[in-house]
């Protein structure tokens, strides 16, 4: 039996697609129950500084606590939320919960909180934003927004206003998996940038393909001349940091320092020692 779709377009109905679609919307109905009851947990991933080796902050990685699903990692449920609008919700949510737990860190270092398209397309963002630091206490500088190139070609209108709102604020904004969306070099040159967080599949192919390895060296290169510090992502191996090390890329992220984890946890890599 076929029916029709949008556009004219013919799709056919197969086996298992009702029960699909009877999932789709349990995820959805449980997912907001979660979002009553705040059935989230934060991991933290640090993120180290190559010249010491010193943590310097934490990306906040959400996961979805389900009783019957266990822990759901984001990728099952971000785009659900971002689809029907709990994005704004749940985002607010990661915002006031990390923003709390950084306050409790006593320590400089920073928290960075992903901030979806949807998310940067509302009215509350600012508010939201505003609102996690007055009731956390958190001094601004130490929260970075992480946004990425989608985020930021989706939002192209309002996009330099919220930014320079987060700026004026003190909030300083990554912008995150740099290389992978509509990379437009326009950006760099005309948003307040403070980092570039270049994408994993430079990292981990750089050793492999001499076109990625080109283009970490001209991401890093540019970072320094036009000053946005540029961190590399998915370091997963003592040869990644030491590249890394090598082009004078400023930060690292990624398995061989630290994995996302419910306790805060410095990374244990220094210079002198390597990685532990
Ligand atoms: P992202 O912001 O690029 O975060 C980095 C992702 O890469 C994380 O996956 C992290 O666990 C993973 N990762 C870190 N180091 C390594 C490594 O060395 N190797 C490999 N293979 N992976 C590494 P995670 O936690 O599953 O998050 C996936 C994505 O979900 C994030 O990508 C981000 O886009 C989104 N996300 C996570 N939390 C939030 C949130 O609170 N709000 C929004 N809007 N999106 C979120
Ligand atoms: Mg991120
Ligand atoms: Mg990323
Ligand atoms: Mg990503």
């Amino acid at each position: 039996e076929a029916k029709r779709g949008g556009r004219g377009r013919a799709f056919s109905y197969r086996p298992g697609m009702a029960e699909a679609a009877a999932e789709a919307r349990r995820l959805e109905a449980d997912l907001r129950l979660a979002l009553e009851t705040g059935n989230f947990q934060i991991a933290y991933q640090p993120i180290v500084a190559m010249d010491e080796g010193r943590t310097i902050g934490f990306e906040a990685l959400v996961r979805w606590n389900d009783p019957e699903r266990g822990l759901v990692p984001p990728d099952r449920f971000i785009p659900l939320a971002e689809a029907n609008g709990m994005i704004v919700d749940l985002g607010a949510f990661v915002l006031s919960r990390a923003c709390k737990d950084a306050a409790a860190w006593g320590t400089d270092q920073f928290v960075a909180v992903n901030v979806s398209a949807v998310q940067l397309s509302s009215p509350r963002l600012m508010a939201h934003v505003v609102g996690a630091l007055a009731a956390s206490g958190l001094p601004a500088h130490r929260l970075e927004i992480e946004l990425t190139e989608t985020a930021i070609v989706a939002n192209a209108a309002q996009v330099g206003h919220v930014l320079a709102g987060l700026r004026t604020l003190g909030v300083r904004v990554a912008m995150d998996d740099f290389g992978t969306g509509y990379s437009s070099l326009a950006h760099l040159r005309d948003l307040p940038l403070d980092r570039i967080k270049i994408d994993r599949s430079f990292v981990s192919s750089a050793s492999t393909d001499p076109n990625s390895l080109a283009v970490l060296r001209a991401v890093t290169q540019l970072g320094r001349d036009i000053g946005i510090e540029t961190l590399g992502e998915g370091v997963e191996t003592q040869e990644q940091l030491a590249l890394l090390r090598d082009l004078g890329c400023r930060a690292a992220q990624g398995y061989l320092l630290g994995r996302p984890d419910f306790e805060v946890r410095d990374a244990a890599w220094t210079p002198e020692r390597g990685a532990a």
